[in-house]
């Protein structure tokens, strides 16, 4: 009889998906040992159809992954978000953020301005992240496709049989499985959920004009409407990625739209800025809602990223969140091993805990109260929202304040990830 296969190791990670694969480089590069599975074969997950958005990596990120050693290697696919416009749909309010507008060289002196992100194709990043995995083989071990069959539980460690009978176990167990996670629900863990009732269109699309490394965010009765900013195609032209927010069930109609009449709804959304644009990738939509697990953490297992926390993407956070929860993890659980203590602990698992809940519960609240407010055609909360913008333009530490959010490195996250890469 062939000998069932058993692999121990420090932590093992299901799901890699962006979230994963960043969590075992981030691990990998720190020389922690870990196992990372995930159900769908990389050659599939590459494909154009598996995932067509980008993700807009704020600043603090793109530390994360200089941390996971993934950044290098990305970044010429990286087009630096350097403008932030916000408008008010025809409204005469325009929240404009530059990103040296706001004395950055306080934050890295000495240096240029940092932008406040940059727009990387979500296909793109995957691929810089397997690689990055495979570099690392000495401390990673990334098995995919893989099924699990069940998950088991030991006095010392937790872990999982795979469909081909290979056993997997590890004092710690990281859930990043995303919104549907089966660890989550083998912890017996409740959610909080929401419905948005509004679906993202996503698509790229070229323009006749330079996008000038602005990102802009279009506030409509149905939901944003943003252009974010993309490297050059391959033949040099200008392109952005365009995320469109509408009501679930307008979703289906504009997708059954042919080429040329899809263009003809974006042309209208656009505006003249760009001059004519057109769709270059087939156009995917995604359906939003809010969700929060009522705990992050069960005996020798945390979960993170979308197992976790899921929230509206109308300020480009979702993913920024979770490489927040690589940071946090990887370094508690780096610190544990350098002490000889175990890393699967309730120690550990509280301080993950309450290291991570209160920003991401203030992150979800920010963003569920934003797309209340600027998804609304009631006269007086559009006049109320219009004077907002206008007071934040006027008052350069509110302005500095709402810049700081979007490149990540306000309060305690600015402090740990400039220690982090120091
Ligand atoms: C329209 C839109 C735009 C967005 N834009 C941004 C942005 O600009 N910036 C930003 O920061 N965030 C953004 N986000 C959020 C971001 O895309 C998500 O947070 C991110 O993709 C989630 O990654 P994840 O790894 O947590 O989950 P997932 O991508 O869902 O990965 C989970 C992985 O687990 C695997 N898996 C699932 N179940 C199992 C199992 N039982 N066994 C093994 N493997 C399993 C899956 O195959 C998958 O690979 C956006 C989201 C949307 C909807």
């Amino acid at each position: 009889m062939a000998k069932i296969k058993h692999v121990r190791t420090n932590v093992l990670i299901i799901g890699g998906g962006l979230s994963g694969l960043a969590l075992a480089g981030a691990l990998g590069e720190a020389g922690v040992d870990c196992v990372c599975i995930d159900r769908a074969p990389p050659v599939t997950q590459l494909t154009e159809t598996y995932d067509g958005r980008t993700t807009a990596i704020s600043y603090a990120s793109h530390l994360v992954l200089k941390t996971a050693g993934a950044w290098e290697t990305m970044l010429p696919d990286c087009e630096p978000i350097r403008d932030i416009r916000v408008a008010d749909g025809a409204s005469p309010f325009y929240l404009h953020f530059s990103h040296d507008d706001d004395g950055n060289e306080k934050y890295d002196p000495g240096r240029e301005a940092p932008p406040f992100g940059w727009i990387i194709e979500n296909r793109i990043l995957r691929h810089r992240l397997f690689n990055n995995v495979k570099r690392l083989k000495k401390h990673v071990r990334h098995i995919a496709p893989a099924e699990i069959r069940e998950f088991i539980r030991g006095k010392n460690d937790v872990g999982v049989i795979l469909e081909d009978g290979a056993r997997i176990t590890a004092p710690l167990m990281i859930g990043a499985d995303g919104r549907n996670s089966a660890v989550r629900q083998w912890l017996g863990i409740g959610v909080k959920n929401a419905d948005y009732k509004q679906s993202a269109i996503v698509c790229n699309v070229a323009h006749e004009l330079d996008h000038e490394n602005a990102a802009v965010e279009h506030f409509r009765s149905a939901g944003p409407f943003a252009v974010l900013p993309m490297t050059r195609g391959a033949q040099g032209e200008h392109r952005s990625s365009v995320v469109w927010t509408e009501h679930g069930t307008d979703t289906k109609e504009i997708l059954s739209l042919n080429a040329e009449d899809f263009d003809a709804r974006l042309q209208e959304l656009f505006g003249p800025h760009l001059g004519a644009v057109r769709h270059i990738s087939k156009p995917m939509s995604y359906p939003l809602g809010l969700m929060h697990a009522d705990s992050y953490i069960g005996a020798r297992v945390a979960l993170m990223a979308e197992a976790a926390h899921a929230i509206h993407p109308i300020a480009g956070q979702g993913l920024n969140l979770s490489l927040r929860d690589v940071a946090v993890l990887t370094e508690l659980i780096f610190e544990h091993l350098r002490c000889g203590l175990d890393p699967g602990g309730d120690t550990l698992l509280q301080k993950y805990q309450s290291a991570r809940r209160g920003d991401t519960l203030l992150m979800a609240g920010v963003t569920d109260l934003l797309n209340r407010l600027f998804s609304n055609d009631l006269t007086t909360v559009r006049l109320i929202r219009g004077l907002g913008l206008g007071i934040v333009h006027k008052i350069p530490p509110l302005k500095r304040y709402f810049a700081r959010q979007a490149m990540g490195i306000s309060g305690i996250m600015q402090k740990s990830l400039r220690k982090a890469t120091n």
